[in-house]
């Protein structure tokens, strides 16, 4: 019997104040609700979706409604589940009209032979499989109507638009069972202004997400294209196999990513001992666990 723990994940970007108290109580939402199917015994794969769900609901994260829009003013997203004990895993790419991605994500884990569907036919199949499918003006909010425009406004005079070229929203959630199963699961609106079509690290294996039991699970956010570039969470899955901490590994692949490509974001490690890790080189990142011991949660990490 193992001790379970859930960590989760909310972006990782120079937050603004104003932000911080929303992204604190949307990681809290999330714990609660993935430790409360933890502590009645499901299954690890069951926590992470009911904490990546609520936060996907949370207008407050670049996941499900209040998703970042892409160039041509609609959510696209992007999201991936796996399982440790089998190395299942189920993604879903580009989807406009489901509004929980995860749960489409668990869908394609549990309920096909293949991994990965994206756009018109991942819709399909989630319709297939009893997921609702919505318009997609109901996951467009006005605030990122917005933020679109003051980002074109700011691209057409060749500027960047200040702290949003730098805000990464992103939801996620790695979780071991009382059975010993590790489980990860990322979802994500991608970034602000993205051409239509573009995935990014989050719902790629091994890039964003990925759980093994012989390891560790991890979930990522930053700035897609390095991570992928690198299959920055198997990196860091892969020290944890070799002997480091899950602690360790996490501020490495973040040194990683940086000394590499210069790229920026955070990561959440989970290993099969229960070890987390957390580490990002933004100057805030909303993370938070839960345990039999209780809850923490933080929007800056400390380096040890
Ligand atoms: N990593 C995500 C992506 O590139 C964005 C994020 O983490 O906010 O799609």
């Amino acid at each position: 019997m193992n001790e379970p723990i859930l960590l989760v994940h909310g972006g990782a970007w120079s937050m603004p104040d104003e932000l911080v108290a929303a992204h604190e109580r949307g990681i809290r939402n999330a714990l609660r609700a993935g430790w409360a199917v933890l502590e009645r015994k499901a299954s690890s794969l069951d926590a992470v979706e009911a904490a990546v769900r609520v936060m996907e609901d949370d207008d407050t994260f670049d996941a499900g409604r209040g998703s970042f829009l892409t160039t041509d003013g609609r959510v696209q997203c992007d999201a991936l589940m796996m399982d440790g004990a089998t190395l299942r895993a189920g993604g879903v790419g580009c989807v406009e009209r489901i509004r929980n991605p995860i749960s489409a994500a668990r869908k394609v884990l549990e309920e096909s032979a293949h991994v990965y569907f994206v756009g018109e036919g991942a819709e399909r199949f989630a319709a297939a499989h009893g997921i609702e499918l919505i318009a997609n003006e109901e996951l467009v909010i006005d605030r990122e109507r917005e933020h679109l425009r003051r980002c074109k406004e700011k691209a057409a005079q060749g500027m960047e638009f200040e702290i949003f070229a730098h805000s990464h929203d992103t939801v996620g959630a790695v979780a071991l069972d009382a059975a010993g199963n590790l489980a990860a699961a990322t979802s994500t609106g991608g970034t602000l202004n993205k051409t239509p079509g573009r995935v990014g690290d989050a719902s790629l294996i091994g890039c964003g997400t990925y759980a093994d039991n012989q390891s560790a699970a991890v979930s990522t956010t930053g700035w897609g294209e390095p991570f992928m570039k690198l299959v920055l969470g198997k990196w860091a899955v892969d020290q944890i196999a070799a002997g480091a901490t899950p602690e360790a590994a996490a501020w490495a692949a973040m040194d990683y990513v940086k000394s590499r490509l210069n790229g920026h974001g955070g990561i959440i490690l989970l290993d099969r001992n229960g070890r987390m890790g957390m580490a990002h080189n933004t100057s805030r990142m909303a993370v938070g666990y839960r345990r039999q011991s209780g809850e923490w949660c933080a929007v800056k990490l400390s380096r040890p």
